[in-house]
């Protein structure tokens, strides 16, 4: 989608730190970490919410999971991490393109 920043990350039009990419997702640093490991898993798919979500894009978001569950031993993540998704304005998101932050590398504050 046009001035969407993540479909852009997508096309290669501006740089991420990438960590993996596959047909339907891309997985990079979060530019400005919350976390020791701040990792952000971003469908190719542009849509916004979980709330667009239809049975093929919640397919998706179930192989994003698996994936993040596959490969976090590589990115450091091996003694556990946290998945948040922000779904909408009272949850302070500000890129309007579905992702999953991926945060580890420390123990994680819960309140
Ligand atoms: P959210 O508040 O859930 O919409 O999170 C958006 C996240 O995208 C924030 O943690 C930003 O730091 C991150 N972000 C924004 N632009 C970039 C970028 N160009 N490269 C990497 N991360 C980005
Ligand atoms: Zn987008």
């Amino acid at each position: 989608m046009k001035d969407c920043i993540f479909c852009k990350i997508v096309a290669g039009e501006i740089p991420s730190a990438k960590v993996y990419e596959d047909e339907e997702m891309i997985v990079f640093k979060d530019i400005e970490p919350k976390a020791n490991i701040h990792l952000l898993c971003v469908p190719k798919d542009h849509f916004a919410l979980l709330t667009e979500m239809d049975e093929g894009r919640a397919a998706l978001v179930a192989r994003m999971l698996r994936t993040i569950a596959a490969k976090h031993a590589e990115w450091g993540l091996a003694d556990g991490y946290r998945l948040v998704v922000n779904q909408g304005e009272n949850a302070g998101q500000t890129v309007h393109h579905l992702h999953v932050h991926v945060l580890g590398g420390q123990t994680l504050p819960w309140d």
